[in-house]
């Protein structure tokens, strides 16, 4: 990415909020990006293009709590509500060492775009503390979570803004969420955040939600392509919440997983790993790295000859230097913000398909959202009824950005963002400006 502030379609700096570095905006710098290769095709909204370019509201919370041994320490927090337009803000919470307030931007960004692509009545928000969880105990992070939780207390809320897990957060935590809010509202207030336990509101179906969108998504764009799931050659990027239950859906469908990397290792086996055996060496040890399979490096990992490629961890992983080198037909993106526009424009040139991650991985929220209406509703569906409406909701989102990439000629990202940036700005044009 340039060092520079981006410009926009007039040739214009954008007006950047005065809490960021113009010099290195981070994965906000994408997003922008990706504003302004949308707007064109944004016709008379474009008008309006000016209210995605900036987050609605964004808090900096300091998390101090005490730790096991006696001493005091201090963690940075954040919540972005990016858009509120089209509903309350929506979007998950990550620990991880690396969050800064850029990402969690980009990240809230991409919530609102997701949320609209899949028109699911949420605007887009996320949340983060950096802190790397593992380094935690279990009271700890009891701790961590509960004061975060206090301290953004008062924007989230079930007609608010909804939190949900993401990178280290899990049910657990969520639970621990919902308890704080409720102590401090005076009411059990299940509707709060999303990903709970099914003893506190939680969904079926929401664990693997959004490994199983990747699925859909992934298959409906394969078929478009002409490719057979049925002995396809997949490679997986992250073992978590999202990577593990894609990799497990593909093998099930008959694809050999031949590639995962985790935060700890790459493993490779070109006659397909035994999914569900890494999935139980990994619940026990918190990664695949031991796992009997050959070991190679990183660098191979991006080369490995493969049909479909599924980055399922962090931002800026597919990038100008390792985007010549894949050799997948078909990338779908399970993470937020794998693909950095540089490779984007490579793996365009090279006739390499993305499913960009704002349909790709919306699967997890679309359940979210059945949660929540589960938890205002008091009514609790089964699991076969989640799964039929979240098939249903991806494929008709999926098959109308195909429809609108047709049509101009774009991206499935610009395409995506044409459908999703169009109802956000619709919804902000009809309530107007307030005052
Ligand atoms: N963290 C997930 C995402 O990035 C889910 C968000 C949610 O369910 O609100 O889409």
């Amino acid at each position: 990415m340039s060092s520079a502030a981006p410009t926009n379609i007039a040739g214009q700096k954008h007006a950047l909020p005065s809490y960021l570095n113009a010099d290195n905006l981070g994965p906000w710098g994408i997003y922008l990006q990706q504003v302004d290769r949308v707007t064109p095709y944004l016709g008379s909204l474009a008008r309006w293009v000016e209210t995605l370019k900036r987050p609605k509201r964004a808090m900096i919370v300091d998390v101090p709590i005490e730790l096991d041994n006696g001493t005091i320490a201090h963690y940075e927090g954040y919540r972005v509500q990016h858009n509120l337009s089209r509903g309350p803000g929506k979007g998950g919470v990550r620990f991880h060492q690396d969050v800064t307030l850029s990402e969690v931007m980009a990240l809230s960004a991409w919530m609102s775009v997701k949320n609209a692509a899949v028109n699911v009545p949420y605007g887009g928000a996320k949340g983060g503390i950096r802190v790397d969880p593992r380094t935690l105990s279990h009271a700890e992070l009891e701790r961590l979570t509960r004061r975060y939780t206090s301290e953004i207390n008062i924007i989230i809320g079930p007609s608010k803004d909804i939190p949900a897990p993401d990178v280290n957060t899990n049910a657990q935590v969520m639970a621990w969420m919902m308890d704080t809010y409720s102590m401090n509202s005076g009411s059990t207030a299940t509707g709060v955040v999303t990903g709970k336990p099914i003893s506190l509101g939680g969904s079926l179906g929401r664990h693997e939600a959004t490994g199983r969108g990747v699925f859909v998504v992934g298959s409906e764009a394969a078929r478009n392509i002409g490719l057979e799931i049925k002995g396809a050659r997949v490679a997986v990027q992250g073992f978590g919440n999202v990577g593990a239950v894609a990799a497990k859906l593909f093998h099930e469908a008959g694809a050999k997983v031949v590639a995962v990397q985790d935060h700890r290792v790459s493993l490779y086996n070109p006659a397909g790993l035994d999914v569900p055996a890494m999935m139980e060496y990994a619940s026990h040890s918190g990664t695949i790295d031991g796992f009997q399979a050959e070991v190679i490096s990183s660098e191979q990992f991006w080369q490995v000859d493969c049909d479909i490629l599924i980055p399922a961890a962090l931002e800026g992983q597919i990038t100008a230097k390792n985007a010549p080198q894949i050799q997948a037909k078909l990338v779908i993106e399970g993470a937020n913000g794998p693909t950095t526009p540089e490779a984007d424009d490579i793996l365009r040139e090279r006739n390499i398909l993305v499913a960009p991650d704002v349909i790709a991985n919306a699967g997890g929220v679309t359940v979210s959202y059945f949660e929540w209406v589960q938890d205002f509703s008091s009514f609790f569906w089964t699991e076969e009824e989640i799964n039929d409406r979240l098939v249903r909701i991806m494929q008709e989102a999926f098959r109308a950005i195909w429809q609108v990439a047709q049509d101009n000629k774009v991206t499935l990202r610009t395409a995506a963002f044409i459908v999703a940036c169009s109802r956000i700005l619709q919804a902000r044009e009809m309530r107007g400006l307030y005052p």
